[in-house]
C-alpha cells in the first residue's frame, strides 16, 4: 500500500507557506495573507489552504516525521469555543511540554445529513487560528475536502450496533461519516492519543468501539462537557441561535437534570423519566422549539431500556428552527450520592 497517490509531486509544487523565524516565535505566512498567523512558543503550523489531492496528506506525513512524540490529536470542525480549548489543554497535559499537540479543523461534508446544516456551519478561520496560537498548539491541519475525498471515494466505516439508537437512528449516515474521517485522521497522524468530548457521548462510544474492533493503537481520552454559566452545553451551533432562542436554550439542561433527580426517589419507570423531561422541555417553549428524540438508553449498549436499574443515559436532541442541539445526563442507580 502506498501512502501517496502522487509520490512524484514535490514540495515546491504546492507553494508552501513562507516561514520567518525571529528570536522566540515562528511566523507562518500562508499563500492567502488572511491565513497568516504568528505563533509564539509553538513549533510548527501547517497550512493546507490550497492542497492538491493526496499531496496534502503526504505533506503532513512528511512534517510529522520531524515532530516530537508523543502526539495527541484533537479532531474538530472548527468554530472553536472553550469546550474545544479544554480538549487542547487536555491534549497538552497528555503529551507534556515536549510532545506535539495537533488539531484538525475540517467541516467533514460526509457526516452531514442536511445540506442546510453543512452550508450554515460557522467557519471563523482567523479566530480559530488565533485560538490555536494562544493555546500553544503545535500543528493545525486544515485540509480541503478534495484533499481527503476523491470524487469517486467509495469506502466508508460503518458500525452496526451502537449506531442503532439516538443520533445514529435520526441522522442517517452521520456516524459513517464521522468514523470514516476519524479513521483517516488516525491513519494520517498515527497519534498516541486522541481527545474527544463526552458531550457527543454516542460519537465517543463509537470511536472507542472502532478502535477496539479494528485494533487501532491509539488511546481515546474523553473530556467532560464544558458548559456556559447557565448550563447550556457549549456548541459551535449555539452562535446561530437568536438572542431569544439562546435565552431559552438552558431549558434543555434543566429538563434533563429535573428528570434525572427522580433517581433519588428510587424511580425505575422509563416513561416517568421521559414524561418529566418532556414536560420541562415543552413548558412555555418557543414555537420553533421541537424535540427530535428524547430517550433513555443503557450506558454500555446505547439501546433503549425499559427500567432504570443499571447506569443509564437520558439523552435529547432538539431543534430551534433548523439548529440542532444535543445534550445528555447520566443516571446511575448503582451509586447513591
Ligand atoms: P466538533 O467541532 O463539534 O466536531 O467537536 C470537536 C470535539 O470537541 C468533539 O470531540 C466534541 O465532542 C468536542 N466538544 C464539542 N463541544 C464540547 C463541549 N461543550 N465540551 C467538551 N467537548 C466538546
Amino acid at each position: 500500500m502506498s501512502n501517496s497517490a502522487h509520490p512524484s509531486t514535490s514540495r515546491s509544487q504546492i507553494s508552501p507557506p513562507a516561514l520567518r523565524s525571529t528570536q522566540n516565535e515562528l511566523v507562518v505566512i500562508a499563500p492567502n495573507p488572511h491565513e497568516s498567523c504568528r505563533l509564539t512558543s509553538s513549533k510548527f503550523l501547517i497550512f493546507m489552504s490550497k492542497p492538491t489531492t493526496f499531496t496534502s496528506v503526504g505533506e503532513i506525513r512528511a512534517a510529522l516525521k520531524n515532530l516530537p512524540r508523543p502526539l495527541a490529536l484533537v479532531p474538530t470542525m472548527g468554530a472553536l469555543h472553550d469546550g474545544h480549548l479544554q480538549l487542547l489543554r487536555a491534549a497538552r497535559q497528555q503529551v507534556g511540554p515536549e510532545g506535539t499537540v495537533a488539531i484538525s479543523i475540517f467541516v467533514n461534508p460526509i457526516q452531514f445529513d442536511r445540506s442546510e446544516d453543512l452550508q450554515n456551519y460557522p467557519r471563523p478561520l482567523d479566530q480559530d487560528l488565533e485560538r490555536c496560537c494562544e493555546e500553544g498548539v503545535d500543528l493545525v491541519f486544515l485540509p480541503e475536502s478534495s484533499s481527503l475525498y476523491q470524487p469517486d471515494h467509495s469506502t466508508i466505516v460503518t458500525e452496526s450496533l451502537l449506531t442503532k439508537s439516538l443520533c445514529g437512528a435520526t441522522r442517517p449516515g452521520h456516524f459513517d461519516g464521522v468514523l470514516t474521517i476519524v479513521l483517516k485522521l488516525f491513519h494520517i497522524f498515527q497519534p498516541e492519543s486522541a481527545i474527544f468530548g463526552d458531550k457527543d457521548f454516542q460519537q465517543i462510544a463509537l470511536i472507542r468501539r472502532m478502535v477496539r474492533d479494528l485494533d487501532l493503537a491509539v488511546e481515546i481520552i474523553g473530556h467532560p462537557t464544558i458548559r456556559e454559566s447557565d448550563g447550556l452545553a457549549m456548541s459551535s451551533r449555539n452562535q446561530r441561535l437568536t438572542q431569544e432562542q439562546r435565552r431559552d436554550a438552558p431549558r434543555i439542561r434543566r429538563a434533563l437534570l429535573a428528570a434525572s433527580h427522580l433517581q433519588k426517589t428510587g424511580e425505575q419507570n422509563r416513561e416517568i423519566y421521559l414524561n418529566a423531561a418532556r414536560e420541562h422541555l415543552n413548558k412555555n417553549a418557543l414555537q420553533e422549539f421541537k424535540i427530535q428524540y428524547l430517550e433513555l438508553v443503557d450506558q454500555a449498549t446505547l439501546q433503549p431500556i425499559a427500567k432504570v436499574t443499571a447506569p443509564t443515559i437520558l439523552a435529547v436532541a432538539c431543534f430551534y428552527d433548523s439548529i440542532r442541539l444535543i445534550d445528555h445526563v447520566s443516571i446511575d442507580p448503582t451509586k447513591s450520592d
